[in-house]
């Protein structure tokens, strides 16, 4: 799954996914990424987030949603990407799956769960400071 975060100058986010989905997915399957609040959530007066990996456990915990309500009670991105994989990983330690989150202040961050040959998440950050797009690492937790 790419999953985008997207902050304009008139103080808008959005945040939105593109997904081949699962390997040997069942016909219909819809998984994770089109359903607000699993996939991806936005609320301009608060931030984004989007969510990435198994969709079939991840959707049941709606971590997009919980991480921008993370946001709206004050806590930092990062924080609020972890405490969605937390949530999730406290009922299914060794799901695969990661969450990148940004607030209305330009802050972000990112948040994986630790397995075997999954430690750190790769994302992409673009904003007018560097003006160029650069790749930054989490370790997952
Ligand atoms: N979350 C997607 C799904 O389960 C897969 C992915 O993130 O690559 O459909």
């Amino acid at each position: 799954t790419i999953g985008m975060i997207v902050i304009n100058q008139a103080g808008q986010v959005a945040a939105g996914t593109s997904t081949n989905g699962a390997r040997h997915k069942v016909p219909g399957r819809v998984g994770d990424s089109p359903i607000a609040g699993a996939g991806a959530y936005a609320d301009s007066t608060v931030g984004g987030a989007a969510a990435t990996g198994d969709g079939d456990i991840m959707m049941r915990f709606l971590p997009s949603y919980l991480a921008v309500e993370q946001m709206r009670a004050g806590v930092d991105p990062s924080a609020a990407c972890r405490t969605a994989i937390t949530r999730i990983k406290k009922h299914f330690p060794d799901f695969f799956g990661a969450v990148v989150c940004a607030n209305m202040t330009g802050s972000y961050g990112a948040a994986c769960n630790k397995r075997p040959g999954f430690s750190q998440f790769p994302f992409m950050v673009f904003n007018r400071k560097s003006n160029v797009p650069r790749q930054e690492m989490v370790d997952c937790i």
